[in-house]
């Protein structure tokens, strides 16, 4: 998505760089003055012989008013407004408000979405106007100021997140003043979420480098040093979209709005808030740091039968788990259910990749294609991307790691129930090396291994162990995530 020069648009701009403020000349400005029309008559004004001081002459009391004045002398003059109207450049997802109004001198338009639901209605009509009263406010003493003040939008989310990408223009004295201002709402908490807490603190330096990447790469025609050039740093996050696809972030290049979409599984660790829109403070729960932490994950499934019997033990103790499961198991026959069952449960669900295909041996495409295939059907199931990949057989090379768009997630303490299939074997492997930080591999497509899991679950919680989702697991840990870097337990 590029705006063009020429297209209606030329004079706007969104501001990004610096936090300073980007002005542009209007070099055919024509409102001189403004004021409340619904009181005031209205009079010609005449500045012949300024032309060259024309910014000021506005200022100065008209020679001779082409009437009377009514009240006194003192009485400013002003021309006709033209009409105040919005050129319609920005996409709106459904219904709109608008108002146009008068105030102090200011011409001004504002326009906000009009929601369904209510809390939103009234959370999106009070940011817009908040925003439209700290704009007015800018244009200070109204005494000689006029202008104009026009706030659109353009809005999209995804799951439980709504979002708003307000654009304010304003015209006062000549110049015009561009800034684009987001809003996020979270449906499901019924509150907005600002940057702070939509984006890990991390996320601005990676996600800026991400985006000038895909800068670089988009246009195609990018020269060394140029990258430098459209660098988006902390202040490029004011202006962001969430959309069905992913995040446009905006920037400006060449004096030209410009935007790149990044996808959800490209950002989701960089993010505070999953794709689904759940909050990633809601699936972490409030644990104690000081006490021991291990993380149980189970492979290979869903599976109709046992993967529900693992959840509701896993509810009778208050645990949660992450299940690795593969792409073409979750379309199984009753298989559905049993994820939305983990999806509901609070369960981390990872990717255990489509087919369960030894990765390290696969072409380039077939690669892309067993992540790709086991990362929709994981979506479409639950709303939710996964949060990390595992690589069947713990088996990866580079080009795994280049394209798994998440972290690897492998293991340090493997319950050999695969091999023993035996359920006394399997509790004496895990209680025999539980430890603090550690990634236990288990498969909840077998019945002895959910046999094994009612006595290890309530042993390890007995020696004080808090049985952890990996995700929990590594943030509580401190382990700063990357896509496509291995992790075998919190601290190797
Ligand atoms: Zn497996």
């Amino acid at each position: 998505m590029k705006r063009k020069k020429g297209t209606g648009r030329g004079l706007k701009r969104v501001l990004f760089a610096s936090g300073g403020v980007l002005i542009v000349v209007l070099t055919a400005f024509t409102i001189k003055y403004i004021n409340r029309l619904s009181d005031k008559a209205m009079y010609a004004y005449g500045n012949a012989g300024k032309a060259d001081d024309a910014a000021d002459a506005w200022r100065e009391q008209p020679a001779e008013p082409t009437r009377a004045l009514e009240q006194t002398d003192e009485q400013p003059v002003v021309t006709p407004l033209p009409p105040l109207t919005f050129d319609d450049g920005y996409v709106h997802s459904g219904e709109m408000k608008e108002v146009l109004a008068y105030e102090n001198g200011v011409a001004y338009g504002l326009r906000y979405p009009v929601c369904e639901e209510e809390a939103l209605q009234t959370a999106v009509q009070s940011a817009a106007e908040a925003l439209l009263a700290e704009w007015l406010d800018t244009f200070g003493d109204t005494a000689g100021e006029a202008g104009t003040l026009r706030i659109d939008y353009e809005d999209g989310g995804f799951g439980a997140l709504y979002s708003v990408l307000f654009r304010v223009e304003k015209e006062a004295d000549g110049v015009t003043e561009c800034k684009a201002v987001p809003w996020v709402y979270n449906k499901k908490k019924g509150e907005a979420v600002d940057a702070e807490n939509l984006f890990a603190d991390r996320a601005y330096v990676e996600i800026a480098e991400k985006v000038n990447e895909a800068v670089t790469k988009n246009d195609g025609t990018a020269e060394a040093g140029e990258a430098e050039s459209v660098f988006v740093d902390r202040e490029s996050f004011s202006a962001y979209l969430l959309t069905a696809e992913g995040i446009r972030f905006f920037y400006e290049k060449d004096s030209e709005e410009s935007s790149v979409l990044m996808s959800y599984p490209e950002l989701h660790t960089y993010m505070n808030v999953t794709v689904g829109g759940k909050v990633v403070a809601e699936t972490i729960r409030e644990l104690d740091p000081e006490k021991p932490m291990i993380a149980l994950t189970f492979d290979d499934g869903p599976h109709y039968q046992n993967t529900p019997r693992l959840l509701e033990l896993l509810e009778q103790y208050g645990v949660r788990v992450t299940f690795f499961v593969l792409g073409d198991r979750a379309t199984w026959n009753g298989s559905p259910e049993a994820l939305k069952l983990m999806a509901e449960s609070g369960n981390e669900i990872a990717s255990h990749t489509q087919s369960h295909k030894m990765l390290s041996q696969l072409s380039e495409e077939e690669l892309v294609a067993e992540i790709a295939k086991a990362r929709d059907v994981i979506y479409e199931l639950t709303g939710d991307y996964p949060t990390f990949i595992r690589p069947p057989y713990g088996s990866y090379n580079d080009m795994v790691k280049k394209y798994a768009c998440t972290p690897l997630i492998i293991w340090n303490l493997d319950s050999e129930d695969w091999k023993t299939k035996n359920k006394d074997s399997i509790i004496e492997q895990i209680l025999g090396e539980a430890g603090d930080g550690k990634i236990v591999l288990c498969h909840d497509i077998h019945t002895c291994t959910v046999d094994a899991m009612e006595v290890v679950i309530p042993e390890l919680i007995q020696r004080g162990y808090q049985i952890v989702t990996v995700r929990e697991l590594l943030y509580y840990k401190g382990v700063e995530l990357e896509n496509g870097a291995v992790y075998h337990s919190s601290y190797n």
